[in-house]
Formats: structure tokens, C-alpha cells, sequence
């Protein structure tokens, strides 16, 4: 027997179900759970939303009715008290402690009436809409079974890849939350109410969601990538969707919220491509002004989340 054709054989099947995955799991949280359904960055077909979100539900984020309900009360109360996982309130609390700690921040009827426009939607209803432990418990069966699909299917190599993949991919969202919130990583480049940093690493495992000061300056945007060396894959992968005719209403960066909100100096002597003078020749200090209020908003039902959070 040809022991050498074998494990090639083996090491090529873990390797393509690793970076296969990696794709599958990761853009499913940053394009599915965050750009999309938190934030309403853009719009795809029903079909394609589903498809994308169950990437995000197939690397233990839950329900994504949930876990839009916590990210919106993130972007409410960041760094401030009720935020859920904000690193002031330690390291290991802002990394996983949380998740077992919800009930603390958020009431079940807080989720419903902060995801209004989700609960509309009966395939997310069915998936749970409270903090309680049966919803993680059906995710976590879905994503027992899936793998259990997968060895049948491809064997051990392909499990190895899509586990070590989907272990990666949970960890760099949890690090989004921590390492991106500490004033000893990174960078700012705006100025924002609260601690968030621009950090390459956490951006390159994260698929672009670690350029978070940028995200927190203009969260409804699609593009958290926005000076030339911040790669973002999930927005890359926006603007092929939207080529191709499959995004639309994509939500771009807002010159004017860039402008005012510029921390001077830039570090690393970026430019960004929005800020060029002639960009600030256009607005009036007033333009910027109410275009730096509105971009505090999280979704366009800010305030109704905001009132909603108060009761
Ligand atoms: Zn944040
Ligand atoms: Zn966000």
C-alpha cells in the first residue's frame, strides 16, 4: 500500500475543509449576524441571507435573534455600565464570562422588543428568542449533528479541518469584544465614546471585524476595512456580492462622520481615501455636525432600541 498517496490524500482534504469552513463560519457572523441582521449594512435575497446566517449559527453563535439583541445593547452601552462584555469589567469577563451572565443585562423581553424587526421572521423566532439554555442547546445539537454529517461524509481529516476552523472563528469573535476594547492593542483612528481599537491581528482572524474603532465611528457601515492596509475579507466579499447583483443598499463610510470624527495625528500616516480636502470642501460645519449624530446610530430604529433598553 501507498502509505505517501494516503496522507496526501488526508492532509489535502483537512486542509480544504479548514479554509472552506473558516470561510463558511467566519463570513456567516461578520456578513450574517453582524453586517446584516444587527446593523442593516446591506440587503441579499431571503435565500441568501439564511444561507449566509447559518454559517454564524453552525459556529455556536446561537440564535441570531439573541445574539443581535446583545450586540445592539454592545453598541447602546459600550465600555459603559450595562454593556455586556466590556474588558473594564475584566479580561475573562469580557473573553467568555458573559455568556453565562446575560440574564444579568438584558431581560427576554428586552431581546424581543430590541429585535422587533427579526421577530417578524419565523425561521430566527424558531431558532429562540430568549437567554435561556434551550436555544443554545438546539444550536449546539445542530452543530453536533452537522459534524457528525461530515465525518460520515469526508471522514477524519475533513472533521479535523472544520473543527480546528470553527474553534478559530469562535475565539476571534470572542477576542473582537476583548483585545479590540483594551487601550493596549492597536489604534484609534476617530474619536468614539468609547474604548475601541483598530487591531490588525484580530482583524486578520476575524475577517475585518478587528478595524472595530472604525465599525464603533460608523457602525452601520458595510466597510469596516477603510485606510489602504485595512483588509477586510467580509466587505471584499460585499462588494463581489453586489457586482454580482446580489447586495444591495449597501451602506458605505460617510465622509462627513469620517471628517469629524478624524483623531489627528493619523497613526501609521494612513490615508483614507474619503478624507481628500476636496471631501471637506463639500460640507458646511453644520453638514458634519448632524452627519456625526446620526452615525451614532446602530440601526435606524436606534431610538425605539434605546427606550426599549431603558424599561
Ligand atoms: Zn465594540
Ligand atoms: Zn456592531
Amino acid at each position: 500500500m501507498d502509505t505517501s498517496i494516503f496522507t496526501n490524500t488526508a492532509l489535502i482534504s483537512g486542509v480544504v475543509s479548514f479554509f472552506l469552513t473558516y470561510y463558511y463560519v467566519g463570513v456567516g457572523i461578520t456578513l450574517g449576524y453582524h453586517r446584516i441582521l444587527t446593523h442593516r449594512s446591506l440587503q441579499v435575497p431571503k435565500w441568501l441571507e439564511y444561507l449566509i446566517v447559518s454559517g454564524g449559527y453552525m459556529c455556536l453563535m446561537g440564535s441570531p435573534i439573541v445574539w443581535v439583541a446583545v450586540h445592539r445593547l454592545h453598541h447602546l452601552k459600550s465600555d459603559q455600565p450595562g454593556d455586556p462584555h466590556s474588558p473594564r469589567d475584566g479580561f475573562t469577563h469580557a473573553l467568555y464570562q458573559w455568556m453565562f451572565e446575560m440574564n444579568k443585562y438584558q431581560s427576554d423581553d428586552e431581546v424581543k422588543s430590541v429585535c422587533s424587526d427579526l421577530m417578524k421572521d419565523p425561521v430566527y423566532r424558531m431558532l429562540g428568542s430568549d437567554h435561556k439554555a434551550g436555544q443554545a442547546m438546539l444550536c449546539l445539537s445542530m452543530v453536533v449533528a452537522t459534524r457528525i454529517i461530515i465525518l460520515a461524509l469526508f471522514g477524519w481529516p475533513a472533521l479535523l479541518g472544520n473543527v480546528l476552523a470553527t474553534v478559530t472563528v469562535f475565539w476571534s469573535t470572542q477576542f473582537v469584544n476583548t483585545f479590540c476594547h483594551m487601550d493596549n492593542h492597536g489604534y484609534r483612528t476617530f474619536k468614539t465614546r468609547e474604548d475601541s481599537r483598530n487591531v490588525w491581528w484580530v482583524a486578520a482572524l476575524a475577517m475585518g471585524e478587528g478595524w472595530h474603532n472604525n465599525h464603533h465611528a460608523m457602525p452601520k457601515s458595510a466597510q469596516h476595512g477603510m485606510a489602504k492596509h485595512e483588509f477586510d475579507i467580509t466587505w471584499a466579499t460585499v462588494v463581489i456580492l453586489e457586482k454580482l447583483g446580489l447586495a444591495k443598499n449597501v451602506i458605505r463610510p460617510n465622509p462627513q462622520v469620517a471628517l469629524s470624527k478624524r483623531l489627528q495625528p493619523v497613526p501609521h500616516n494612513v490615508t483614507l481615501y474619503h478624507t481628500t480636502n476636496e471631501a471637506k470642501a463639500k460640507f458646511t460645519p453644520g453638514d458634519i455636525e448632524e452627519a456625526y449624530n446620526a452615525s451614532m446610530l446602530v440601526t435606524d430604529k436606534d431610538e425605539e432600541y434605546a427606550t426599549a433598553g431603558k424599561k
